[in-house]
């Protein structure tokens, strides 16, 4: 192995044109395989923008080089300096023919897992090598449209006012007094892993910020093992002041949008090795109440009671029946948290909303309850104790404005942006019931 040195790479495979033919350049990536022919052999070469030729020819490089770089073992990291050529012969239109090249990072063999193998490799062999299964362009791409997602989201809230916070993820209380918590010992203490900066963003309400943000980890303990959860997701979270609920689905529907539009422009190749695509949503997108839902659930044969929440059976009749992205809105506020705000006029159902992908929800968000004899009364009534809530609550008896939010799943909206189907393709080290490495 030998050192970088000062050796840089100046092009990257995508970056390489008609223009550099016949000037050198310094590439640098990892063998994704070597073709050798006995007089000349062809070394493909890839890096993050794709795979590039490197042609080595016996007589021309001499015995010694040629060896070298023909025996490099698949996967090993080498940074050429080399002169571009055009060859029709080549799918880009051009090779390279190296001149020097350093080996910086030798592969191990056999691979664990082959980047560019037919055979599919199963989800847990990919996930144990997942440092290799990253390797797969179809794999990265998946990662490339969740980083321009994040970024639109960004730009959303930047533009909207909104301002980036950080909010403790060790904490003593439950969010919503759920079961659904990883404990961990803090010292002498019991504390939590937190499922939600729920209660904390709210409380940044109490403070004159007015519009928060935060992505950032969310700890879920859940047992059940599905396709759409993680015991560990990220979670973009908003809360503004001097808002209703109306206000906050305005803010979600643009960052929406926003990702969709971005991905279809910045990642449109990845795009394409996904073999997916997706429509730019109308907006404004459709709101159906809940009493809506029930009566569209009812047309397609499927029964249930005002007041429960939908069972996937029913999710996936309005996902037939309603085109795309949807709010559900007007919930029966005994189905939603304690923090949701009630309707003043009809106290049975609140201003809590959830956003739907056909069968998949990807956010829930509400107008709070701001008054904190409201709160009080609404915790005691879901069984909680207002007393373990009291860091919260003090934040209700100094003057706290009526605000809105919501938390959208990361990875959820990936998964649909990226046509997967299951979640733990959309999250680099996914944790999951069995999962804790890597
Ligand atoms: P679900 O009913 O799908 O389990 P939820 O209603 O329990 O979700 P919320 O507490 O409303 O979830 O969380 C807000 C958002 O966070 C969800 O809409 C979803 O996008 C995301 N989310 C929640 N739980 C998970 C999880 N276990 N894994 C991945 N994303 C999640
Ligand atoms: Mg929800």
């Amino acid at each position: 192995m030998e050192p970088l040195g000062d050796w840089r790479r100046n092009k990257f495979v995508s970056d390489i044109s008609s223009d550099d033919f016949e000037s050198e350049v310094t590439v640098a990536g990892w063998i994704q395989d070597i073709r050798n022919l006995g007089g000349i052999a062809f070394i493909l070469l890839r890096d993050r923008t794709g795979v590039l030729q490197l042609t080595a020819i016996k007589k021309h490089h001499g015995e010694d080089f040629f060896r070298k770089i023909t025996t490099l073992a698949r996967e090993s990291v080498i940074v050429v300096k080399g002169k571009v050529q055009p060859n029709e012969q080549v799918a880009s239109g051009f090779e390279i023919l190296p001149c020097e090249f350093k080996v910086v990072g030798v592969a191990k063999t056999p691979l664990p897992l082959g980047v560019v193998d037919k055979v599919e490799a199963d989800m847990d062999t990919r996930l144990d090598s997942r440092f290799i299964d990253l390797r797969k362009e179809e794999i990265a791409a998946v990662f490339k449209i969740r980083s321009t997602i994040l970024a639109a989201c960004r730009e959303v809230f930047e533009k909207e006012g909104f301002i980036e916070v950080h909010t403790p993820k060790i904490v003593a209380t439950a969010t919503e007094g759920g079961t659904a918590l990883f404990q961990a010992q803090y010292f002498e203490k019991k504390a939590y892993l937190n499922q939600s900066p729920q209660l904390y963003k709210q409380m940044l309400m109490a403070t004159g910020f007015d519009r928060v943000y935060e992505i950032g980890p969310a700890f879920r303990a859940e047992e059940h093992d599905t396709t759409r959860h993680l015991n560990e997701f990220t979670s973009i979270d908003i809360e503004m002041a001097f808002a209703d609920e109306e206000d906050a689905m305005g803010i979600l529907e643009k960052c929406v949008y926003n990702a969709v539009l971005k991905t279809r422009e910045v990642n449109e190749s990845d795009m394409r090795i996904l073999g997916t695509d997706i429509d730019i949503p109308a907006l404004p997108l459709q709101r159906v109440t809940y009493s809506e839902c029930l009566d569209i659930i009812k047309e397609g044969g499927y029964y249930m009671n005002w007041g429960e929440d939908f069972p996937m059976e029913a999710m996936k009749i309005l996902g037939e029946r309603i085109p795309d992205f949807f709010f559900i809105t007007k919930w029966p506020t005994k189905s939603k948290p304690f923090y949701t705000q009630p309707f003043e006029d009809n106290p049975e159902i609140c201003r809590g909303f959830d956003l739907q992908y056909k069968e998949k929800e990807i956010t829930s968000g509400a107008q709070r309850v701001s008054d904190v004899n409201l709160l009080k009364r609404r915790l005691e009534e879901q069984g909680l104790n207002p007393k373990e809530f009291k860091f919260y609550l003090d934040a209700f008896e100094y003057g706290m404005p009526p605000h809105a939010g919501w938390g959208l799943g990361a990875e959820r909206l990936t998964m649909i942006i990226t046509g997967m189907q299951n979640i733990r393709e959309c999250v680099l080290f996914p944790r999951d019931r069995k999962r804790l490495v890597p």
